[in-house]
């Protein structure tokens, strides 16, 4: 009987090192057929066989990494340190960000310096980076955008990539691809060039005061309604969280166009321009994390014409639904960014304070959680880049069918684990840590919205469960 078991034989290639499994045998018999076997295998594909299983960041990202940091140093920090701009990232932060008196919606102040930051990304060529080259971009793939997205977070609170805005010197621009794949030419037209230049900004209206997850089961109806002989919709309801709109322009609503409740088929989504009649913000939601850009809105007979219909009438949740894994990814590499300044930001604080007389860092209890959640950092990491590398292979059904289960993993876990290393960090640091001098709390009260928004924890969990049990998926 051949005793095996595996050991990890790392191999390099032209671009770096590859780990093959290969199994550890005993008798001369068993050495012989193993190296044939294993000449057999290199002679055939090197892919086939692993051989592309390459752990290291391809060089150009790395190489991008350093550009980036470049021009954080060059034009970004010395804006964060002008005119006391700092007010907006030290304990200051919350109250300087935030217009109490105006509904606790974000400063113009706040928001001018935001429009500073991308302005100059945009100068730079960094901001449109994951955009394709027809938009001004570099088609930057999901895995180059985990990276980033982490090394942005890993540094800590700053201009470059603010949280609580989710406003980045490399930018996400989900609704940019959702136009050129769903919109009409007249519609890519204005909204594309339109959300490029700055002058449209179009929020999201999918939630409902009474549906979140379930949003399938909308109340929001749109009827066929025709006006001055122009064919149209009628729009009545109610959304919640539409994130962004104090300064949108147009707000994308998901309405029931046909069919019954709890159907994906049968919603529509329509570009409503939020100075339509009917159309009204009823109140700001304020939030653990201020300022609030998350108003609940109403509908009242808004009117819309025929053009304002968005994507595939009755068929509007592909639009909900484009862009999700690359969001659910980004967000998670951003989850071990920070996770990861947390942990590294407690090391160094546990070296240098010295209650009784020693260092922190020389007692397990400190040692040890921190210990675990680096374990976890590197394990979620690992699973975050490979997850986004074979996104880069893969047509978009095809990462919802075969690999949406590894995404909401990556998602799910890495929120959690940020939220985790902000109440370590917090504890090790012990009262400075709670206080609003250190980041940890914002880290935190920022981080644990993604455990409710994106596709709520359990939302995601029951995806793998899904996958696991076989209704859904491959
Ligand atoms: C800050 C913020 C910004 C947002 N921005 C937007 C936006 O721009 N546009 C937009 O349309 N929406 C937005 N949302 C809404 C967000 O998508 C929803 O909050 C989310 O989908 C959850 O829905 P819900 O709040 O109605 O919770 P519910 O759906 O009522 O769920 C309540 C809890 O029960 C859990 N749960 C639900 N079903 C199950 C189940 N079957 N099994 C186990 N547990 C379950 C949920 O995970 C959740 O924890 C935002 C929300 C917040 C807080």
């Amino acid at each position: 009987m051949v005793r095996s078991r595996l050991n990890l034989v790392g191999r390099r290639n032209r671009a770096g090192f590859s780990g093959t499994m290969r199994p550890i045998v005993n008798s001369a018999k068993d050495r012989h057929s193993e190296a044939l076997h294993w000449r057999q295998r290199d002679e055939r594909s090197a892919w086939f066989w692993g051989d592309k299983m390459d752990f290291d960041i391809p060089e150009e990202i790395k190489t991008y990494l350093a550009e980036l940091d470049a021009f954080i140093a060059r034009e970004i920090k010395p804006l964060e340190e002008q005119d006391d701009n700092i007010r907006f990232f030290d304990h200051r932060r919350e109250y300087a960000r935030t217009d109490w008196d105006n509904d606790g919606q974000p400063r113009h102040e706040w928001e001018e310096l935001l429009g500073e930051m991308r302005r100059r990304a945009d100068a730079a060529g960094h901001l449109r980076f994951a955009l394709p080259k027809e938009y001004g971009g570099q088609d930057g793939s999901n895995l180059a955008m985990a990276v980033i997205r982490e090394h942005l977070a890993e540094k800590g609170l700053g201009l470059h990539n603010d949280l609580q805005n989710e406003s980045s010197i490399v930018g996400n621009f989900p609704q940019v691809l959702m136009f050129r794949d769903f919109g009409t030419p007249e519609q890519q037209d204005t909204f594309i060039n339109g959300m490029l230049a700055g002058t449209h900004r179009v929020a999201f209206g999918l939630t409902e005061p009474d549906h979140g997850s379930d949003a399938t089961w909308m109340e929001t109806r749109a009827e066929p309604c025709t006006r001055d002989g122009v064919d149209g919709w009628l729009i009545n309801g109610e959304k919640m969280w539409n994130t962004g709109l104090h300064v949108a322009n147009y707000d994308m609503i998901f309405a029931r166009t046909s069919g019954d409740d709890g159907a994906a088929r049968g919603i529509s989504c329509f570009l409503v321009p939020t100075d339509a009649p009917g159309f009204k913000i009823e109140e700001y939601l304020w939030t653990f994390n201020m300022p609030t850009d998350h108003p609940r809105i109403s509908l009242t007979d808004v009117w819309v014409p025929d053009t304002a219909l968005f994507g595939p009438r009755d068929g509007g949740l592909v639009l909900a639904q484009h862009f999700v894994h690359e969001n659910r990814i980004r967000q998670a590499a951003s989850g071990v960014g920070a996770a990861q300044y947390c942990i590294s930001e407690s090391v160094a604080y546990a070296k240098a304070r010295k209650p009784f007389g020693k260092a922190l860092a020389s007692n397990q209890a400190i040692q040890f959680p921190l210990t675990e959640l680096h374990t976890e950092c590197e394990m979620v990491r690992n699973l975050v880049y490979k997850t986004a590398a074979q996104m880069d292979t893969m047509t978009k059904p095809e990462v919802a069918q075969r690999i949406s289960d590894k995404v909401s993993m990556c998602n799910y876990r890495a929120n959690r684990l940020v939220c985790e290393a902000a109440d370590r960090a917090m504890q090790v640091h012990g009262g400075i840590g709670y206080s609003r001098h250190k980041p940890f709390e914002h880290i935190y009260r920022h981080h644990r919205r993604y455990r409710i928004t994106e596709g709520s924890e359990e939302i995601q969990i029951r995806k793998v469960a899904g996958h696991l049990f076989g209704f859904i998926g491959k």
